[in-house]
């Protein structure tokens, strides 16, 4: 799986700035940060899109929206409120393919985002 850069970050094998981990999450902030605070949460297992995601994949996904939850109250915006959203194959603008929750907050999302 050295072939998936997010992959090769869970594994320590590529560089990130890890905001938090647990046995089945782990969340980055995003390289290229589009909100004040930019997350990337992935599940640990390679999945390599929701397009491709089964009933095997539902605990681990719901394990990235609670970390968002987390995620959310240690940056100060469980009140505030945040944004997660999931790109998803060549049309929903999916670029790096494993299923990643960007996590962004501090900004009001585009209407049509
Ligand atoms: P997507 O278009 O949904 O596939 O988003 C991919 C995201 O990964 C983009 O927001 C990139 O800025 C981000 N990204 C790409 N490479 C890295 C990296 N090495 N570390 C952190 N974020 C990255
Ligand atoms: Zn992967």
């Amino acid at each position: 799986m050295n072939d998936c850069l997010f992959c090769r970050i869970v594994a320590r094998q590529s560089p990130s700035d890890i905001v938090y981990e647990d046995d089945a999450v782990v969340a980055f902030k995003d390289i290229y940060p589009k909100a004040p605070v930019h997350l990337l949460i992935v599940p640990r297992r390679h999945i390599a899109s929701l397009a491709e995601a089964t009933e095997a994949d539902a605990e681990v996904l719901g394990r990235c929206v609670v970390a968002a939850r987390r995620l959310a109250e240690s940056t100060g915006y469980g009140e505030k409120g945040f944004r997660l959203g999931v790109n998803t194959g060549p049309d929903g603008g999916q670029v790096v393919y494993h299923v990643h929750f960007h996590f962004t907050a501090g900004r009001r999302p585009r209407s049509d985002a």
